[in-house]
Order: C-alpha cells, then sequence, then structure tokens
C-alpha cells in the first residue's frame, strides 16, 4: 500500500478514527476532501498558515490530512494555552484562518471557524490543484518563547508525500502495514502529530484519547488489541505506580511497539517497563526542528542502558565543544546533527542561523558517543549546572533521586551563589502519604551519597506538591528558577 489515499481507495471501510463511534478511511478521506474545499473557499492559498485549537479527534485528524491536500501549512496550537498565548501564535504567523470549537471560543479572541463550517454542504471529491503541504509546529518554549518550526514545502502532490516520507523516516520505526495505534499524547506536538501521520498512511486504525488516564490506557490496549503507541515517560510513571492488580490483570501482549522520547526517561523507570512488557520499548531521540534522529530498540538499550540510539540513516551526530572542536568518544559536548531537513524558525533567521555550525544542526542537548556511535545524553544545555566550575547535570541527579519509593517527581536546577556560583536545589514532590521533612531530606541525601559524587549533592531539598511539566513530560526548570533570581 502506497499511504492513506491508496488505502481510502482500496479499502474504505476500514476502521480509520476511532472516538466514541468509528470513522473509515472512505469518510475520513471525504470530510477531508470537504474541509479541504472549505479552506480554498476561505482563500486559504499554498504557504498559507491555517491554526487550529482542536482537542484530539476525527476533527483534529482530519485539519491534518486536509492542510496537505493544499499545501498549506498546519499549524496546531496547544488547547490549553491562555488567549494571550494562542493569540501570540497567530500574529507571529500570521494566520489568517483559525480553525476551533465552540469550547475554547474564548481563548481565540480574533475569531474562528468551526471545522463544520468549513465541510458543510461542499464536496467529497478532491479539490483542484492539490499539493502537499507541511506543518509549522510550535514548541513548548521551556527555553523561551514558543518558536514556530518550519518545515520546507515540497513541490510534490500530496500523493507522491507520503510515501516519500514512509521512505525517508518512518521505515526506522518497523512497524507492519496493518496495526491499531493507541493515540495517548496531544496533536501539537510534534512526535504524536507525526506518529499519527505515520499510522494513517501505513493503513492502521488510530484509537483517540482526549487525554492520558494510565488505568484507561491498559482497558483500551486490551480491547482494540493495539499494537503501537507513542508515550512520555510520565505516562510510564503513572501506568508503574498503578496497583500491581491493575497492571497484571489485563492482556497486553498485542502491543509491539511503544514508543517513547520528548524527555529524559530514567533508567530506572525503563528497566521497570521492560521487567513488565518485554522488550516493546523504542526509544526516539530528536526535536521539532530535526524530526526523528535516532531509534533504540530494548535488547540495544539493555546492552547499553541510557543511550538514546545511534543516528538513522541518512544523519550523522557530531559532539562539539565550545570551540568548535569535534570531541573523541566519551566526551561530552554540544550534540550537533548533520544531514537533517531544511527548516526554520519563522520570521527569526538570527535564531534558526544561532542552531546551525557548518551546515550541522544542534537541538541544544549537550551529550556524548561512545566507540560505537550510541548517544548519550546529559541534559539540555540551558538546563546545565555549573558549581565550583564543574559541570553537573540535573537529569542524572533527577533520576537517582526518582529512584527512591518516598520521591513521586523531582527538579533539580542550579540557584545562585556568592561562593561556587551555582549550587544544586533539589525540588522534590513526595509520593502519596509521604510527610516531606528533615527525616525525609536526611533520607534522600543519604541516598544520594553512596551513589552520585559529592559536588552532585544538593545543598538544599525543598518540597513542593506539584512540579510544572509540559503535556510532554518537559519539566519547565525555567519557571522554577526564576523563584530564585536575585530581585
Ligand atoms: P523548547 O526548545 O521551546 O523548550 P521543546 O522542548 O518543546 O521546545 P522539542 O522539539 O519538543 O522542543 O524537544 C526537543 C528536546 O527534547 C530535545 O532537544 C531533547 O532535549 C528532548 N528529548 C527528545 N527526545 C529525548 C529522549 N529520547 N531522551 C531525552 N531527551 C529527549
Amino acid at each position: 500500500m502506497r499511504g492513506f489515499y491508496e488505502i481510502a481507495a482500496a479499502d474504505p471501510g476500514r476502521a480509520a478514527v476511532v472516538t466514541d463511534g468509528t470513522v473509515t478511511y472512505g469518510e475520513l478521506h471525504e470530510r477531508v476532501n470537504q474541509v479541504s474545499h472549505g479552506l480554498l473557499a476561505r482563500g486559504v492559498r499554498p504557504g498559507d498558515p491555517v491554526v487550529t485549537v482542536l482537542p484530539n479527534g476525527v476533527e483534529a485528524v482530519t485539519m491534518m490530512l486536509a492542510t496537505y491536500q493544499i499545501g498549506a501549512y498546519h499549524v496546531p496550537v496547544n488547547w490549553h494555552y491562555t488567549a494571550e498565548e494562542i493569540g501570540y501564535i497567530v500574529a507571529d504567523c500570521d494566520a489568517r484562518t483559525v480553525v476551533a470549537t465552540e469550547r475554547y471560543g474564548d481563548a481565540v479572541p480574533g475569531g474562528f471557524t468551526e471545522p463544520g463550517e468549513l465541510a458543510g454542504g461542499r464536496p467529497v471529491t478532491p479539490p483542484e490543484g492539490r499539493r502537499a503541504g507541511s506543518m509549522m509546529l510550535y514548541t513548548s518554549g521551556t527555553t523561551g518563547r514558543p518558536k514556530g518550526v518550519r518545515r520546507r514545502l515540497l513541490d510534490l502532490s500530496p500523493e507522491d508525500l507520503y510515501p516519500i516520507l514512509m521512505r525517508k523516516g518512518w521505515r526506522h520505526f518497523g512497524l507492519p502495514f496493518d496495526g491499531v495505534h493507541l493515540l495517548l499524547s496531544q496533536l501539537y506536538h510534534s512526535a504524536p502529530y507525526g506518529q499519527t501521520m505515520m499510522a494513517l498512511n501505513f493503513g492502521h486504525t488510530v484509537v483517540v484519547t482526549e487525554r492520558f488516564d494510565a488505568a484507561e490506557t491498559l482497558e483500551l490496549v486490551e480491547r482494540h488489541r493495539v499494537t503501537n503507541a507513542f508515550m512520555v515517560p510520565t505516562m510510564f510513571h503513572r501506568l508503574l505506580a498503578l496497583p500491581e492488580a491493575t497492571r497484571t490483570g489485563h492482556d497486553l501482549s498485542s502491543l509491539t511497539h511503544l514508543y517513547h522520547g520528548a524527555a529524559p526517561c530514567p533508567p530506572a523507570v525503563k528497566r521497570a517497563m521492560i521487567d513488565w512488557l518485554g522488550p516493546v520499548l523504542w526509544e526516539y531521540y530528536g526535536s521539532t526542528e530535526s524530526a526523528v534522529a535516532t531509534m533504540v530498540s530494548s535488547a540495544e538499550w539493555l546492552e547499553r542502558p541510557g543511550t538514546v540510539g545511534r543516528a538513522i540513516d541518512g544523519l550523522e551526530f557530531r559532539i562539539l565543544g565550545d570551540d568548535g572542536a569535534e570531541l573523541p568518544p566519551g566526551e561530552p559536548g554540544l550534540v550537533y546533527i548533520g544531514g537533517v531537513n531544511r527548516f526554520e524558525y519563522h520570521g527569526d533567521p538570527a535564531k534558526t542561523a544561532g542552531t546551525m555550525r557548518d551546515g550541522l544542526y544542534t537541538p541544544g542537548d549537550i551529550g556524548y558517543l561512545d566507540e560505537d556511535g550510541y548517544l548519550f545524553l546529559c541534559d539540555r544545555r540551558t538546563d546545565l549546572i555549573i558549581s565550583g566550575g564543574v559541570n553537573v547535570y540535573p537529569a542524572e541527579i533527577e533520576a537517582v533521586l526518582l529512584e527512591h519509593p518516598a520521591v513521586a517527581d523531582v527538579a533539580v536546577i542550579g540557584v545562585p551563589d556568592p561562593e561556587w556560583g551555582q549550587r544544586v536545589v533539589a525540588l522534590v514532590q513526595p509520593a502519596p502519604g509521604v510527610e516531606p521533612g528533615p527525616g525525609l531530606t536526611a533520607e534522600l541525601l543519604a541516598h544520594c551519597a553512596s551513589r552520585l559524587a559529592r559536588l552532585k549533592h544538593p545543598r538544599t531539598v525543598e518540597y513542593r506538591d506539584r512540579l510544572p511539566r509540559t503535556p510532554t513530560g518537559k519539566l519547565s526548570r525555567s519557571s522554577l528558577r526564576e523563584a530564585y533570581l536575585p530581585a
């Protein structure tokens, strides 16, 4: 099969999207055509941005395929955002078309169109002049204002685009053509967006959830015989926290490809997941800008715990020091990727240039390669703590603290210190029923003592009811650091 259009033509009765009801490939194709006609009638032209503020569901999926059929840029926006945040993105990308449902009407002050209005009464046949569109996703902004990442538009028909994407990147996912994908994350993030596109081009049935619920996830896997899904490490935590009886009470044997990425997964958590589900975890590393850059199976990871994998075909990693010189295996430096597809930050060429060096792109992570080219990440450069002149990586300390059963979640940050430059502070969310206080602090420090060099021990442990994590599980460490900056 050659992607969505061929599947819709050859097997229109196949289930495409499952929510409360089921929409088939044939029906989805017709909806996509109707919405495409609606967008064209509103004056959307190739290269124009189309902003959508929609929860996961048939409409969100339809908008994705419709913009990709008329050469537009799809800009799916986080529906958790406030009116001000949405306004910022609409203005930043200069969108004249905003598609939302009534539910988010208040957050879209400039006016919006409902998907039903776009589709209403329009032909179910493909529009004239179709051409391949693309996406412009805004990053979650854990390192500053959200940035619109614009991929290059290709001069192709939509039918030709999908098989090219399948050949280029999706083959690394090792998926069979028939399967059931469980969508658990929000479609405005690049990983679930890419996964859903991939599923619909592999003829998979996409079972859609609007938000993640750990117990419900297990039920859905069993009920729909789910074969693949994408998760972020926060979801692993929640699944592992379920009562033993709930975890073992479901037949999860259909699940062969559980992908994860987007945020560091503490090794102890990953091991616990593999112990439970078997070698079905596949991790990848990348960014909105680079797309998927690595892929690592459970077996490879167990041989080299902590790795995020090797560069996929066509890409290569280089680790560069501050002076731009290439560093040898084992030595941490800034991770650069060669061979990524062209992208740009919308309206910010200086920012685009700032991520590039000699044609290589950096996502801003610090890491090192082993002798065989496997990448190990230390942390994001902006989160690096320099204490007494020594580099300290928060992710490493967090992974150790998370192994302690009294810790539900943790953020490690560097705060200004007159003597050390920065000192290590751990903000701990205690597990349910655990009493925070000096007793717990002493226990956590003792736990670190046997596992981490002294300079990595937190100088201060504070307690929080909850830590700020983005929906993809990234810690917003910059907002935590702000509280410690001099007034
Ligand atoms: P911003 O830069 O505005 O914070 P963002 O964090 O949303 O944006 P993304 O493109 O979603 O941007 O995230 C890319 C980053 O996610 C990578 O640079 C890396 O830090 C992290 N990441 C991705 N995959 C993994 C992984 N497998 N393990 C650890 N970290 C990962």
